[in-house]
Order: structure tokens, then C-alpha cells, then sequence
């Protein structure tokens, strides 16, 4: 298998929208790996993660083509993952397509959402619930319980083909014990982590500082989710958490993870 991080950024990117942050500056000027878009992944070329509002640019930058997509999975209903006036662009009468070649899945926030504001247009769309598997073209795919929203049931996925297995877990928080639990069952090939706050924590229990990283990253090598074999990477990086990429792989290349930037392909 292979994921691409086509974004690895937090909500407002690196550097930010609007904001002298130590790191923006620095992305400013050096550009590189410390540019980060809004975070989203393409599995295996054909299961899209997460549709933000850089898209386009993504997908331009990458050379790829939409066309390609058999699936688009949400992860959940925050800005910076769930764009949905994009979808519009992929049909009548911005081009000739009566339908749309891949399916949406997503939580019922989402699809609500998506059935509001083109009620009718014909998207397959399937709703999602944390624990439950689905298929999709020969994909198991488990979405666990993130605990990054009250609100709605924000997901990370689990997903295999039946030889290889990912996790994506943009968003995570540290998991609420169902998670642990329902991950106990899966021994991983790769795992995509946020570390959204960097170096610089704060109270908002939602995202991963490195220092929490790590210990999610402890527990799931105790409990056997992964293993010396485990290729590990970070994403969806904060221009708050003062860490530029160079300052990241300092503390992380000891540990044997990776650091993710945007463009990275990674097969496992
Ligand atoms: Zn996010």
C-alpha cells in the first residue's frame, strides 16, 4: 500500500493565513518542508482523505487527477478537512458529469451537511459510525473514535487491504478507551499521527503535543498495535507549536519516526 500526505498542516496551514508567528516567518522564508496546506491523503491513488479548502492546489502541485478518486472519506466537519462547495466542481455544469466516479463516506454531521446544500445532486454517499468496518473495492475500512470533537463523531481510520494495514489519525487527541480498545485488534503497517501542537501544549485536550505523541506512541507499542517494523510519521503540523520541520526531526529521528511534509509518499 501506499498513503501520499498531500497536506500536513493545521487548520489555518504554515505559514499562517495571517500571522508573524516564529514559524510562519520562518516558512516565509524558507519555504521547502516548513510550507505546509491544510492536512489530507490519497491512499493507493484511488481513497481520498479529506477534501480542505487546498485541494486544488494539492492536486495540481501533486499531478494528479480527481478522476482517479473511487472513494472520499471525511474524517469530520472542521474547515480545514471539509470544503464542500469543491464537490460542486465535479459535476454538471462545470463539465459534462451526470454523476460522480467515487464515493463519499462520512459521518452523519457531514452527509447532513453535503445533502443541504445540493439536496439534489447524485452523490453515492454513505454514512459512517466509529467501530463500525465498511468495504469499499476491496478495503476493510474501520473508522475509531477521535477525541477531537463533542459535537459529532469524528473519525480515524483504519485501513487495510487485506495484507497491508494504515492508520490516519489527523485530529486525535489522546483516545478515549473504546479506541485503545478497538485498536487493540490491529497490528500496523504504518501510522500517520498528528502532533498538531508541537513543542508549545496547551490546555485543549483535541490534538497531540510531541510530548503526548510519544506517549500515545508508547502505549500503542504496549499493547502490540505496532511493532519495530511500524513505519511512523507525523502530520498536521500547528504554526503555534513552535517547531519548524528541522526542529521536529531533531526530537523525532532518535525515536526512528518520521516527519511528515507535503508531497511525501510513503509505501509500506
Ligand atoms: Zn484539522
Amino acid at each position: 500500500m501506499k498513503i501520499r500526505l498531500m497536506g500536513t498542516g493545521g487548520a489555518d496551514g504554515v505559514p499562517a493565513f495571517y500571522s508573524d508567528s516564529r514559524v510562519s516567518v520562518y516558512a516565509r522564508k524558507h519555504g521547502g518542508k516548513d510550507i505546509r496546506s491544510r492536512s489530507a491523503a490519497l491512499v493507493d491513488d484511488s481513497i481520498k482523505i479529506d477534501l480542505g479548502p487546498d485541494s486544488w492546489m494539492q492536486i495540481v502541485r501533486d499531478g494528479l487527477d480527481a478522476r482517479d478518486w473511487t472513494a472520499l472519506m471525511f474524517t469530520h466537519s472542521d474547515a480545514d478537512h471539509f470544503a464542500p462547495d469543491e464537490l460542486m466542481y465535479a459535476l454538471y455544469p462545470f463539465n459534462d458529469c451526470e454523476f460522480v466516479g467515487f464515493v463519499i463516506y462520512a459521518n452523519m454531521a457531514i452527509c447532513r451537511r453535503i445533502l443541504d446544500k445540493f439536496p439534489d445532486w447524485p452523490f453515492e454517499m454513505h454514512t459512517t459510525k466509529s467501530f463500525e468496518t465498511f468495504k469499499h473495492a476491496g478495503y476493510d475500512i474501520l473508522p475509531v473514535r477521535a477525541h477531537h470533537l463533542e459535537s459529532e463523531d469524528a473519525h480515524n481510520y483504519v485501513i487495510s487491504d487485506g495484507d497491508r494495514k494504515l492508520l490516519y489519525g489527523t485530529d486525535t487527541g489522546i483516545w478515549d478507551q473504546p479506541t485503545w480498545e478497538a485498536l487493540q485488534d490491529h497490528k500496523l503497517d504504518c501510522l500517520i499521527l498528528e502532533c498538531s501542537e508541537g513543542f508549545a501544549s496547551t490546555n485543549y485536550d483535541g490534538h497531540l503535543d510531541a510530548n503526548e505523541f510519544m506517549s500515545v506512541i508508547e502505549r500503542l507499542n504496549k499493547q502490540g498495535s505496532i511493532h519495530a517494523g511500524t513505519q511512523i510519521w507525523t502530520t498536521h503540523h500547528s504554526h503555534q507549536g513552535e517547531a519548524t520541520h528541522d526542529e521536529l526531526l531533531k526530537f523525532f529521528t532518535p525515536h526512528g519516526i518520521n516527519v511528515g511534509y507535503d508531497g511525501v509518499v510513503i509505501e509500506f
